[in-house]
């Protein structure tokens, strides 16, 4: 699978609180960072959360999320709205098949919670462990 598209260093897929998470570190480290995600956030649906770090008087109702976005946003990160359907390795790069074209990047976060939909994570998981950081609950 080729893009045409700039080689990320990663690609983090999922945009809730661990892939945004990812994100804020990624960036703060310099890294190129993309972030795809089809808009199914879990944490949209949390009243309050009386556990995110340092909101003594909890967050919640979309908040979390939208201070996350804005905090990866501030460095650097970008965020796409893409689902992504499959995984697979080219040429020492991971490229990411999704419904707006072919991503590509040196590492892959999925944080996706774990739902057993993903295509592309047995491939990754059994050929390429070490490379892939697997955020899930
Ligand atoms: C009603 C309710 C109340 C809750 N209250 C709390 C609470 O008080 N405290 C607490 O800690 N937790 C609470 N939770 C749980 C909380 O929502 C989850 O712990 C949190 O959202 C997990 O974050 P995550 O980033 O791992 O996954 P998610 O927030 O689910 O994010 C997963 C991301 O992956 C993306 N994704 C998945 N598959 C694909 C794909 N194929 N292509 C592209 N993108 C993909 C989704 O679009 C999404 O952006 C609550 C949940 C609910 C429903």
């Amino acid at each position: 699978m080729k893009s045409d598209r700039e080689i990320q260093d990663v690609i983090v897929v999922g945009a809730g609180p661990a892939g945004l998470t990812a994100a804020i570190y990624l960036g703060r480290f310099r890294r190129r960072c993309i972030v795809l995600e089809d808009g199914q956030s879990r944490a949209r649906w949390m009243p309050t959360s009386h556990n995110s770090p340092g909101f003594t008087a909890g967050i919640g109702d979309n908040q979390f999320l939208t201070t996350l976005t804005e905090h990866a946003l501030q460095y650097g990160a970008r965020i796409l709205r893409a689902n992504v359907s499959s995984l697979a390795v080219d040429d020492h790069l991971f490229a990411l098949a999704t419904d707006q074209g072919i991503f590509q990047a040196r590492y892959v976060v999925l944080a996706i919670l774990w739902h057993g939909y993903f295509a592309g994570y047995r491939l990754a998981k059994s050929s390429f462990r070490r490379r892939v950081r697997i955020g899930r609950h």
